[in-house]
């Protein structure tokens, strides 16, 4: 077999893997406190309305507009947290900020606006207008409203609408659990010296980190060595712990490439070689119930396949709705040419007042881990394309905006 035969277009092969991948069933109560980085499993109708009744945005007086041509005296003191009784006519509230508004009065005056007679009634200014300085019922949610879709990541902000609506325990899906497993007899720990032939294992962490990062739960890690039956024993103890089990390595057609014939002894392989730079040996199948993803072993064909791969598979799994990445379009500086297969550069996208500008790392390398530091977007050439700088080209931010520097190596 040629190196170049067989391969399978990259998007024929994401479709085919999410196709493939079940999606996320299982569902658990937690307390909201615990349920940062969760997945909700249903929608959130709010039982109330937020805020519950009109209330003051400032410290002053409340009263009727009709009765704003004579002074007012003070006939109640409405503090946060009280509930106030009905304004009597031809009369004012002394009122603070997220109080609520006497039944009657409809508009709030700040107390710097005021100012008071001989008998300390109130006197106000004008141009007073309804409404004014008082926050409606409902102005931000209403009783009824969804106000979160099943399949949305919770983070901070999403806690926050939680709690504003008195939600103290939701449903989410289980976390997704995952294996890894790095193959290669060269490897080491990082905290180790290295003895002549080894290299650390980079990508142990790397994914981890990024799994993590996405909500899942990585149980379990082993660094395997280059033999069938390692491998075999290996991926058997990965897929009985875990729904996804990632590998690193081997997976390639070298004598010392045993992920393929070990998957195939297990499970199945659905997916082996995809025309895609870095990362062609990409493998995609089951082992029992769990999914399996064997990723090439160079850093950055790890990190890519990651990207690429790793992220929708995952989201599917942990039943979150978003997992594609967000596309944009930018104007390429530098010139590149592909073959048959589908090239990912790492490249710096910066804003440029009107247009995404994209900078290409000068070594591509698929073992120059640091261009994935100094990039913060994935640049997709298609197979057989040709760019030249000012070409626009399809890319994906995977880290925010970083100042574009002249020189970064
Ligand atoms: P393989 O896919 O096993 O042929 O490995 C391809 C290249 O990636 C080789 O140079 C390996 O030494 C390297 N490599 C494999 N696994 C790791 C790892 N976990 N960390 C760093 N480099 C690795
Ligand atoms: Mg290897």
């Amino acid at each position: 077999m040629r190196p170049t035969d067989n391969l399978m277009p990259v998007d024929q092969a994401l479709s085919a893997m999410l196709q493939l991948t079940p999606l996320a069933e299982v569902i658990e109560q937690v307390a909201i406190s615990k349920a940062a980085g969760r997945v909700l499993a249903k929608d959130i109708q709010s039982t109330c309305d937020v805020p519950p009744a009109d209330n003051s945005s400032m410290d002053g007086y409340a009263l009727r507009l009709a009765d704003a041509g004579a002074p007012l005296p003070i006939s109640q003191r409405v503090a946060a947290g009280r509930s106030p009784g009905p304004l009597t006519q031809g009369t004012c509230a002394r009122i603070f900020t997220g109080a609520e508004i006497p039944p009657g009065a409809d508009a709030v005056v700040m107390q710097e606006a005021v100012s008071f007679t001989a008998f300390d009634d109130l006197l106000v200014p004008e141009d007073l207008k309804p409404g004014q300085n008082i926050r409606r019922a409902g102005q931000d949610i209403r009783r009824g409203a969804t106000i979160l879709k099943a399949g949305t990541r919770l983070d901070y902000r999403h806690l926050g609408l939680l709690a504003s609506v008195g939600i103290a325990e939701l449903a989410v899906f289980r976390k997704v659990s995952v294996a890894i497993l790095s193959t290669g007899d060269e490897l080491v720990q990082p905290g180790k010296a290295l003895q002549p032939g080894q290299i650390y294992n980079s990508n142990r962490f790397l994914l981890q980190g990024f799994l993590e990062a996405l909500g899942a739960e990585v149980v379990s890690f082993e660094q395997v060595g280059d033999t069938y039956a390692e491998t075999q024993s290996a991926l058997r103890r990965a897929a009985d712990q875990a729904d996804l089990v990632l590998s690193t390595g081997g997976v390639s057609v070298g004598e010392e490439d045993h992920i393929k014939p070990a998957v195939e002894s297990l499970g199945e392989l659905a997916i082996w070689r995809l025309a895609m730079k870095p990362g062609k040996p990409v493998a995609f199948g089951r082992i029992d119930q769990s999914i399996f993803i064997g990723l090439p072993g160079n850093p950055v064909s790890t990190f890519v396949g990651a990207q690429v791969f790793v992220k929708p598979v995952l989201a599917r799994l942990a039943g979150e709705a978003a997992g594609e990445p967000d596309w944009l379009t930018g104007l390429a500086s530098f010139s590149a040419a592909t073959k048959i297969r589908q090239e990912y550069l790492r490249v710096q996208a910066t804003w440029q007042d009107d247009h995404w500008q994209l900078n290409a790392y000068p070594n591509q390398n698929s073992g120059v881990l640091t261009s994935a530091i100094w990039a913060n977007a994935l640049a997709v050439l298609p197979p057989e394309s040709d760019v030249a700088p000012g070409d626009k080209v399809r890319f994906f931010l995977y880290a925010d905006q970083t100042t574009p520097k002249p020189d970064n190596n």
